[in-house]
């Protein structure tokens, strides 16, 4: 046995975590981290908030788990919560966000199967997509490190380059079921698909039959500052993923999709053990009390331009660590001058901790509920480690 009993797929930093306390991470030893990685998006309320440690302990005491079999209250409920707050009309909720993919991707396939036009099962997805890590969702996500040894590769995924309307026309062909997309590509980079771009997406699908998949696994339930990411460019899919932010740390997904999309998803055509189990309803309900409190996204919005107006200002002072920022709402990114790696670094050394993306960038992810004060700290740390990080630059 060489290291540990664990796979060697992560590359772990020497790091471990005791508990936390709002946007905090706090060792054994008591050493503070300010998380702007929030769990790569996914504690969206921060760490132990009160109204979600009350939903799941009071759901822990009463019932665990009873699978798909029987009716579960708290299920029908965020369904109908999410259906109240978003284009859908249907939900499954799922454990993860690559199950959620996985649903979407199914759903549009059965769509044109029961619509009697099985030869449309192509998915034209975009470069430096993440969709999962699933065998079908890193066929979607086409990234090569992630295919690598792992074929032969699922068929049915045409990828073109970001931002090409024009790739984007050349692929749809006689066999496209749909077009699958994150408004806000997380993973990637950080990289927003321009409004009108997303609209030509909704128009091409209109006129070409083909059903419009948004992945907002990362850039869902808030984090850009409306609860769905969509919602800026005045759009709407047919159908969508979420995971990471809804479930505020605890594992849960969700394919949402009008009553034309799902209109093949049948009795027993899919399922799931785990998903939408009483515990993992109880604190999505708890997280949208929360997200859906008159203001809370405008608090976002509010401390996205606090973010920004930081972050500019370290940008004009330390051009050759970091050249821009990107993004909107909370999900921000800094394109590095120097290996992102390296900068991310510099930041937990800063006892800041972030999470590197693709095209050299470091995503700040901090939870929605982030203070004024973590902020101001946040970019604090980040200048310090910028000032070193061009004074080690400047004696290279
Ligand atoms: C994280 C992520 C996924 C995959 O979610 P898992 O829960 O890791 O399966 C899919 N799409 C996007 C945009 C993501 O950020």
């Amino acid at each position: 046995m060489s290291g540990s009993a664990l796979y060697e797929t992560f590359a772990r930093a020497q790091l471990a975590f005791d508990h936390g306390e709002g946007a905090w991470l706090v060792t054994a030893s008591g050493e503070r981290y300010l998380d702007f990685a929030a769990g790569i998006a996914v504690n969206s309320l921060g760490h132990s908030h009160p109204h979600l440690v009350a939903a799941l302990t009071e759901q822990a005491g009463k019932l665990w788990h009873v699978s798909n079999l029987y009716e579960i209250p708290g299920q029908r409920r965020l369904g109908e919560r999410l259906v109240t707050n978003s284009f859908a009309d249907k939900v499954f909720f799922t454990n993860s966000g690559a199950e959620a993919l996985e649903c979407a991707i199914k759903t549009a396939r059965r769509y044109h199967h029961v619509n009697g036009r099985p030869e449309r099962h192509r998915i034209v997805t975009i470069e430096g997509a993440f969709h999962g890590r699933t065998l079908a969702t890193i066929a979607a996500g086409g990234q090569k490190k992630y295919l690598e040894g792992f074929g032969p590769v699922v068929e049915g995924f045409d990828q073109v380059p970001f931002g090409d309307e024009n790739a984007l026309k050349a692929a749809i062909t006689d066999e496209t079921a749909a077009i699958l997309v994150e408004p806000v590509q997380g993973e990637g980079g950080i990289r927003t698909v321009p409004t009108e771009l997303l609209k030509t997406m909704r128009r091409l699908c209109d006129d070409n039959g083909l059903l419009l998949i948004l992945d907002e696994v990362q850039c869902g339930v808030g984090r850009t500052g409306k609860l769905f990411a969509y919602e800026w460019a005045g759009i709407e899919p047919d159908i969508m993923a979420i995971a990471k932010g809804i479930g505020g740390g605890f594992p849960l997904g969700a394919c949402l999709a009008t009553d034309e999309a799902a209109t093949g998803m049948t009795a027993g055509v899919h399922g799931t053990t785990f998903g939408g189990n009483p515990l993992a309803m109880a604190v999505g309900n708890a997280v949208l009390d929360v997200v859906l409190e008159p203001g809370f996204l405008d608090e976002v919005q509010r401390k996205s331009l606090l973010m920004k107006q930081g972050l500019a200002a370290i940008v004009d002072e330390f051009p050759d660590v970091i050249e821009a920022v990107r993004g909107t709402g909370l999900i921000l990114g800094l394109k590095c001058k120097l290996p992102n790696t390296a900068v991310n670094l510099a930041f937990r050394e800063q006892n800041l901790l972030t999470v590197p993306g693709g095209d050299n960038v470091v995503r700040l992810l901090p939870p929605l509920t982030a203070t004024d004060d973590d902020i101001r700290q946040a970019i604090d740390r980040i200048r310090s480690a910028a000032a070193v990080l061009a004074d080690a630059k400047a004696d290279a």
